[in-house]
């Protein structure tokens, strides 16, 4: 048994799909190479021939790949997606590929495997030298390509996540948000991965869909193999691999006991209005990556969308998605919310969250660099899109809205408003406030807005100098903290003096003491995660609006954080959840 972070609650059992950058031995091909050196020449030429011979096999075996994966792009995503495999293909069977190889082996004595890395790392460097961003994205797909033609060559084949079973546990050395949004999920059982945490965003991902996922298990690639039963038990952070008929049984009834319960759970949500003891009513909207969950979501009963993050969306493409592939998107959500708005988050991209085909020139401090709304408005052309196909859905008669992410000032506010078609002014547009400079110039920026959302998660990084997903600092992260607290009422009374809605979509919205916090010091609606809707539901309607009162002015007179979040736990109430409840009586 392996143990790790607990990182998405549930069991999942299943045969072990390891989903890796296998490693390719690089260098050159040992005494052989020596071309040119006296006596071993023969030798030399019969050994180069036969790298060449194994550049052609390796080859053969990429076209393959890349043969089926168009035909499995063309079926499931569109034409235009299509046809960026095929120009990887063309690169791969291209003739400068094939003499670029031939010269490095021949003369420069190369292996297969290295002439080819090293053909698409200059030309990926050329590329990104053009004053062009197309041709500087696809510096990424040469490298793409180059990566995974050696793999072909060393290996004889490449490895596809597509090719895996149903009821796959996916493990790995670390799952990039990518590679977690290109996942086909409904063949996902568990995900175990050896790097990673809680609040990584393959994580946030995993909780989202309900997927059960342990991180931080260290040597979990050594402990296992693919096609191996394995069970991951995402509450108690642990990975099984030796798994026993008798504990598989014990697990079919827990997961069928379990799924019952769920299905008490969700009828007790959908049904149960989210108010306070005395019946008041609070917004209780839902955080979504996609169409699927706004559905889940809908189905526990939430308000509506406080924040459909589009770069989970984007991930799942190879290339920026088009303005109709967008909008597919837009409606979907906006359809399985209906008829609640959504609003939908402009691509927030950067930093954590790179997108693989986007061109991200390296920077020192990402987190201080080119993200979120940053990036767009230096790809002007992209912002213009995304505002056209949420525009579109908006002018189909949906409620849906726009929000603007890491926002430091209010020019970036005019310029998205600027790109809003004539037809579609009236669609709404809001704000993101996640950072010092837009609490600080909150009453200029609100007058400017429909409304504003902020995101905790980013906010408590920046005011108190703590990187979110760094654990050494873990404890200088904290909600309660006076600095974030007095930060908060700035935004809530900045709101309220301009007339307009403030809601919070940060991961201080999924918790119930840091949701009471956030509804007592005046916040309009909160957006938690999916799953945390029931919970919420259950916890705040035992607390009084008088009681929420008290704790306002507990918080306003606190200068420590522990202190201000026992306050906070100490409205919440032990006991069995309701929905237990019912299934007793
Ligand atoms: C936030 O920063 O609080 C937020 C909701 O956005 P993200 O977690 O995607 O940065
Ligand atoms: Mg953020």
């Amino acid at each position: 048994m392996k143990t790790g972070i607990p990182s998405s609650p549930g069991i999942g059992v299943g045969k072990v799909y390891v989903l890796h950058e296998r490693e390719i031995p690089l260098g050159r091909s040992g005494p052989n190479t020596s071309i040119g050196s006296g006596g071993t020449k023969a030798h030399t030429i019969r050994s180069d021939e036969s790298e060449m011979e194994r550049f052609s096999r390796g080859r053969r075996v990429a076209e393959t790949h890349y043969n089926q994966l168009i035909e499995r792009v063309r079926k499931n995503i569109g034409d235009d997606e299509a046809e960026i495999f095929e120009g990887h293909l063309e690169i791969l069977t291209g003739e400068d590929m094939e003499d670029a190889v031939r010269e490095a082996v021949l003369e420069n004595g190369l292996n297969a495997e290295l002439a080819v890395i090293a053909f698409s790392e200059e030309t990926a460097k050329e590329f990104e030298e053009l004053d062009s961003e197309y041709f500087q994205q696809r510096a990424g797909d040469i490298r793409d390509i180059g990566r995974r033609l050696a793999e072909a060559i060393y290996y004889g084949s490449i490895t596809d996540a597509a090719d895996m079973p149903d009821g796959s546990v996916i493990v790995a050395e670390e799952l990039t948000p990518s590679a977690t949004a290109k996942l086909d999920t409904d063949k996902v059982a568990a995900i175990a991965t050896e790097k990673g945490g809680r609040t990584s965003h393959a994580a946030i991902l995993a909780r989202s869909l309900a997927i059960p996922c342990v991180t931080g298990v260290e040597d979990l690639l050594d402990a296992v193999n693919t096609g191996q039963t394995v069970l991951v038990d995402g509450e108690a952070g642990t990975v099984e691999t030796d798994v026993s008929a008798e504990r598989l049984e014990q697990v079919r009834r827990l997961n069928s006991a379990a799924e019952q319960q769920a299905e008490k759970r969700r009828s007790w949500s959908a049904s149960t209005p989210a108010a306070f003891a005395d019946g008041t009513a609070f917004g209780l909207w839902s955080n979504v990556s996609g169409g699927k969950e706004a559905e889940t979501a809908a189905s526990y009963g939430a308000g509506g969308v406080g924040l459909f993050r589009t770069e989970f969306l984007f991930m799942r493409f190879s290339d920026f998605p088009t303005e109709e592939q967008q909008a597919d998107e837009y409606r979907r959500v906006c359809r399985n919310m209906a008829p609640n708005p959504v609003i939908v988050r402009l691509l927030d991209c950067g930093a954590d969250k790179p997108l693989n085909y986007a061109y991200h020139p390296e920077e020192d401090n990402p987190f201080l660099g080119e993200r979120g709304i940053r990036f767009l408005v230096n790809r002007e052309k992209r912002l213009k899109a995304q505002i056209a196909a949420i525009a579109k859905v908006h002018s189909e008669g949906f409620p849906i809205k726009v929000m603007i992410p890491m926002v430091t000032s209010l020019e970036e506010v005019d310029q998205v408003r600027s790109l809003i078609p004539e037809d579609a002014a009236d669609l709404p547009v809001g704000i993101m406030v996640e950072t010092p400079a837009a609490v600080l110039c909150i009453d200029a920026l609100a007058a400017k807005s429909d409304f504003i959302s902020v995101g905790t998660n980013d906010l408590v990084q920046y005011l108190l100098t703590v990187d979110r997903g760094n654990a050494r600092v873990a404890e200088y992260y904290q909600e309660f903290h006076p600095a974030v607290i007095t930060a908060l009422r700035m935004i809530v009374d900045g709101a309220h003096r301009a007339g307009i809605h403030v809601g919070v979509c940060g991961d201080m919205a999924s918790h119930p003491e840091t949701a009471l916090a956030l509804l007592s010091l005046g916040v309009d609606e909160i957006s938690a995660s999916v799953n945390a809707i029931p919970e919420l539901k259950a916890a705040l309607r035992n607390v009084s609006r008088a009681q929420l009162d008290g704790l306002s002015d507990a918080l306003a007179g606190s200068e420590n954080a522990d202190m201000s979040r026992r306050e906070a736990e100490s409205l919440l109430q032990s006991g069995p959840l309701p929905w237990a409840e019912a299934a007793g009586s």
